[in-house]
């Protein structure tokens, strides 16, 4: 689920407002979701998108905090908007600069001394409020607001605009369930995001019935638990996630349905069930293990084994043969042995992901592995890390190459590379590009895959109806 690239958000051109805004999304994708939903609080007081930051009136860094480098970005970015906003005002303009998302949580007031150039701090809790800092910052007060408060952030947020879904394609996230309570000792998401709480089904369905009358076909269900889920059913009852895919597979025409991250603790009957019952539930599952190693499980207080863990991924196929799995692995672990990093790849061996995140430890400030003795050095890091990615990277080629004269559903989100070309997401997210008309963005099509290229499939319409509904 995390990435390092950063992503810039656009507002979509047309809104009726006379100041810009400029955001840019690091990590994950709910801060992906996050910086959509605060480009929707901020259209309604007026803001409207610019593509560039030395256009902006208002830019938004939304921050991770979830390793080292994701934080260390952020500062060197600041740095260059410090500029960007002095050239602004050397001609009569300005710029106002927020930070918001887990740094903004994390380091809070710390921001300020470290870059005095940022007019507001805002957490992941409370960016439906960013209209009032907003103007408290033009006070020149600059505002930190970190709590974690007790009304309702999604009730507080305006729905999704219409205008804004279509711009964004065929594939909408939408956040149903937020914070941690699994402690894991490396990692700071329960610092930063708090208690895990759920958001009503009937929010849930509210948003999901609005995307899909806009044109959205694929929704992905995000939560750094989202298998923790638990939110009040219809009937007042604690609904897991299996029961709320049910609900949602019930949305016509959305005719797919994903969901991430998940724990392995958390994968109860119904999900797996949901897995086997639901065509519209993607056969593919982000499942992180971080180690093969029983001892450094353990010791990363993940309360699972290996033997545990391929027992449940024995059972999800059981209920979906087809189904394919990635994860996330941290190499490094204050601790880990040679001994201990030869079990995660045989662990990797035996399970053979189609796509697998991988990463060096890095300690975080606050958490129990920052204070463990026996670091490993980074040489060591990035000797195993090597290993680990080319154990990875061949198990993908592998299942991408095995696509090779096989038909498989797409469903196209964008422009090709080349014109004349169009791509789009197998089930397994391999992307795929075929020649075909921009028409068919938005639709879902069987193509018959004929050659893998570096970064994705190319395939050609096949004449078999595609088995995904198609709208
Ligand atoms: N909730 C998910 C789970 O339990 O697997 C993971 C969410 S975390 C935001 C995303 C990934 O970042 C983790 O799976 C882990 O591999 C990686 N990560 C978290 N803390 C890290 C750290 N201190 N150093 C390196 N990687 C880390
Ligand atoms: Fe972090 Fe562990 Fe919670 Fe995932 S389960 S968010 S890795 S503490």
């Amino acid at each position: 689920m995390i990435s390092d690239e950063t992503q810039t958000k656009k507002l979509p051109q047309g809104d009726t407002g006379t100041k810009t805004v400029f955001i840019k999304s690091y990590g994950c994708q709910m801060n992906v979701y996050d910086s959509q939903r605060m480009a929707d609080k901020l259209s309604t007081a007026g803001y409207v998108e610019t593509s560039e930051a030395e256009d902006a009136d208002l830019v938004i860094l939304n921050t991770c905090h979830i390793r080292e480098k994701a934080a260390e970005k952020v500062y060197s970015e600041l740095g260059r908007l410090r500029v960007a906003r002095d050239e602004r005002r050397r001609t009569g303009g300005d710029m106002q600069i927020a930070v918001a998302g887990c740094v903004a949580q994390a380091e809070g007031e710390e921001i300020l001394r470290r870059a005095p150039a940022v007019d507001l701090v805002v957490g992941p809790q409370t960016y439906h409020r960013l209209p009032d800092l907003i103007a408290r910052a033009r006070q020149r007060t600059k505002p930190v607001d970190t709590e974690f408060p007790v009304e309702d952030k999604f009730a507080a947020l305006p729905a999704p605009r219409r205008e804004a879904t279509l711009a964004r394609g065929p594939s909408a996230f939408v956040t149903v369930q937020e914070g941690c309570d699994k402690f894991c000792t490396f990692c700071v998401v329960p610092y930063t995001r708090g208690a895990e709480t759920s958001r009503s089904v009937a929010g849930i369905v509210a948003e999901v019935e609005r995307l899909a009358a806009a044109g959205v076909r694929e929704i992905s269900l995000l939560g750094q638990n989202v298998n923790a889920y638990h939110g009040e059913g219809p009937d007042g009852r604690s609904w897991t996630l299996g029961m709320l895919l049910n609900r949602l597979a019930r949305i016509e025409p959305v005719v797919r349905l994903r969901y991430t991250t998940s724990h392995p603790r958390d994968m109860d009957d119904s999900l797996i069930e949901a897995h086997r019952d639901l065509p519209a539930l993607m056969p593919f599952l982000h499942l992180p293990v971080q180690s093969g190693s029983d001892r450094i499980l353990d010791v990363m207080n993940r309360k699972h084994t290996s033997a545990d863990y391929l027992r449940l991924i024995d059972r999800i196929r059981t209920a979906r043969p087809d189904m394919a799995f990635s994860s996330d692995f941290i190499v490094g672990f204050p601790g880990e042995t040679e001994e201990d990093f030869e079990a995660t790849l045989r662990l990797i061996e035996a399970v053979s992901y189609v796509s697998a995140y991988s990463f060096k430890y890095s300690p975080r400030p606050g958490t129990p592995g920052a204070r463990m003795g026996d670091q490993v050095e980074e040489s060591v890091k990035a000797r195993r890390l090597a290993r680990l990615q080319a154990l990875a990277e061949g198990q993908q080629r592998d299942f991408n190459q095995d696509r090779i004269g096989r038909t498989m559903d797409v469903l196209f989100d964008r422009k090709g590379k080349r014109p004349g070309q169009i791509a789009g997401r197998s089930p397994f997210l391999q992307a795929v590009q075929v020649e075909a008309d921009e028409t068919r963005i938005g639709t879902v099509a069987s193509v018959e895959i004929t050659a893998m290229g570096a970064w994705s499939l190319h395939g050609v319409l096949s004449d078999m109806p595609a088995r995904e509904a198609v709208a």
